[in-house]
């Protein structure tokens, strides 16, 4: 029998769960332990195509910072993580860039884009070369 035990994490309550394939119900699921339909949802989801929002960081040249904060725009199949981070570890941007700005459009043909989670300025060659 598919069984799996698991925490709910769509509110901070954060229901102990226990999810188990039973074919005569109509979703294919049974839930126990949740205090919500939203619990049931999340459940069921993460048996039949656990997603997660990614968030992480591209590299960003002439910004004030060496790394420019992301995240995907919506949630994506957890089975594509490394194959995102692959994606994103490629990518470099320029400075000056916007929050909400799409760094990445539709990774991975999921339909999602990663945007930036932070609005970086440019900084010139000469005002970020330290001074000796
Ligand atoms: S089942 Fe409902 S109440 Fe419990 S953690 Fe999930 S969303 Fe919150």
């Amino acid at each position: 029998m598919e069984k799996k035990e698991m925490v709910c994490i769509v509110c901070p309550m954060g229901c102990q769960m226990e999810v188990v394939k039973n074919e005569l119900s109509e979703e294919g699921y049974e839930v126990w332990g949740n205090q919500c339909l939203r619990g049931k949802v999340y459940g069921i989801k993460e048996m039949t195509n656990p997603t997660r929002v990614l968030t992480t960081t591209v590299k960003i040249t002439e910004g004030s910072l060496p790394r420019l904060p992301v995240s995907t725009k919506g949630a994506i199949p957890k089975g594509l993580m490394m194959e995102a981070m692959k994606v994103i570890n490629r990518t470099a941007v320029n400075a000056p860039v916007r929050v909400g700005d799409v760094i990445i459009k539709n990774i991975l043909d999921t339909g999602v884009n990663v945007v930036a989670t932070r609005s970086m300025k440019a900084v010139s060659r000469f005002q970020s070369q330290k001074v000796s």
